[in-house]
């Protein structure tokens, strides 16, 4: 039997070809590639503008930058997620404070922001945690108001919906992960998307050290232009060998969201039939991509959470234990977050795991993991 991982990205010969290409052009860094996969992107997922960064702890960064936060802000983020979100903040000087997320998305909800803003609140960080949809539209229905931003950390969210739109769509603000563990890959790589125009304009000024001519436009001139650096900016550029990727990748995605939906339903349907187990589900505002597909492990299950993931290492099957909570975490455990409550966030960082999903998952594949389920829940004491 072969090892299950949690994840295996569609990678094939397409892609092979599209960085041959590149290579032999001679123009790997930034430049037409990424153009292209900007423009691309941007349609796909019905958003005015996306400037490509370097990963999307990145894009969080230029996103912080352009809505203006900066020392003495706070933003809210949910501690339940992976730690970039909770690490954004402090790039730009301000204070992440931890809200809860509720038990069946794992999303932050109106009620738990409003039980952790506070005068200083100039932002919030919504996530897609695992690909499902956050309810943005109630989130932004609270903040603006306020006066508080709100940007979606849609790192996972590729291909989920909300509301019949793409994810981020409805965002003032949104950040994308192209890491092998999410949907689409480039190996490492970001994008920032919005519908402001100026702030397009900073970020991507801001991911090439703030010059007023991209290296791209001044290596096209014999005598390049001269340029100027108009703020202290940063090297998050993606490059052209990842962007050709991104563009293959792009391709596939709709194919992969089938797939994975089938696979996630197929998942749905056999633990629902095992006492003790509770799957992610699509919100009623919109779809998953089910980028984690986790299930609850219930004290009515006969086997606790870690001993289900042992059960299922000995089949050769790698789980990995649910999301983590940032609050819990050295780096942030003796820091100030503020004093929201985080029971939800402890019940599901303690007692969900996450199982194997990849595009090339065959339905065998998948019976083997929820054969092991099953055992699992037949064992007594
Ligand atoms: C993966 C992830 C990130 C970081 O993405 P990188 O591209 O690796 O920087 C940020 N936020 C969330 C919610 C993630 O899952």
């Amino acid at each position: 039997m072969n090892r299950l991982n949690v994840m295996r990205p569609w990678l094939g010969e397409e892609e092979v070809a599209a960085v041959s290409e590149v290579i032999r052009s001679g123009w790997v860094a930034q430049g037409p590639r990424v153009a292209e996969f900007e423009r691309a992107f941007a349609d796909k997922q019905m958003i005015a503008h996306a400037v490509a960064t370097s990963n999307c702890t990145t894009a969080l960064h230029l996103a912080l930058l352009v809505a203006g936060v900066g020392p003495g802000d706070d933003v809210v983020v949910p501690s339940f997620s992976f730690i970039a979100t909770a690490n954004a903040p402090t790039y730009v000087g301000a204070r992440p404070v931890f809200a809860d997320v509720d038990c069946d998305t794992g999303n932050l909800t109106p009620d738990t922001v409003n039980a952790a803003v506070t005068d200083a609140t100039k932002a919030v960080i919504a996530v897609d945690q695992g690909g499902v949809p956050v309810d943005l539209a109630s989130i932004r229905e609270f903040c603006e108001p306020r006066g508080i931003v709100v940007i979606e950390d849609a790192a996972c969210g590729i291909g989920s919906t909300f509301q019949g739109k793409p994810v981020g769509a409805g965002a003032d603000l949104a950040a994308w992960s192209f890491h092998p563990r999410k949907i689409l890959t480039t190996g490492e790589g970001g994008m920032l998307t919005t519908p402001h125009r100026e702030w397009a304009e900073r970020a991507r000024r801001l991911r090439e050290h703030a010059m007023s001519v991209s290296a791209a436009a001044r290596h096209a001139q014999v005598l390049a232009p001269a340029e100027e650096y108009l703020e202290v900016g940063y090297n998050f550029r993606l490059t052209d060998l990842q962007a050709a990727v991104g563009l293959v990748q792009l391709g596939r995605l709709d194919e992969i969201l089938t797939r994975r939906r089938e696979l996630a339903k197929t998942y749905g349907a056999a633990t629902s039939l095992i006492s003790g187990l509770r799957p992610v589900q699509d919100p009623v505002w919109g779809t998953a991509n089910f980028q984690s597909y986790w299930i609850e492990v219930l004290p009515e299950y006969p086997i606790s959470r870690d001993g289900l993931l042992g059960l299922l290492a000995e089949a050769d099957i790698s789980g990995r234990r649910g999301i983590m909570a940032a609050h819990r975490q050295p780096a942030f455990s003796e820091r100030d977050w503020g004093t929201a409550s985080l029971d939800n966030t402890e019940r599901l960082t303690d007692n969900t795991l996450i199982l194997p999903l990849f595009h090339e998952m065959t339905d065998a594949e998948l019976d083997r993991v929820v054969s092991v389920l099953r055992t699992g829940g037949c064992r007594h004491g």
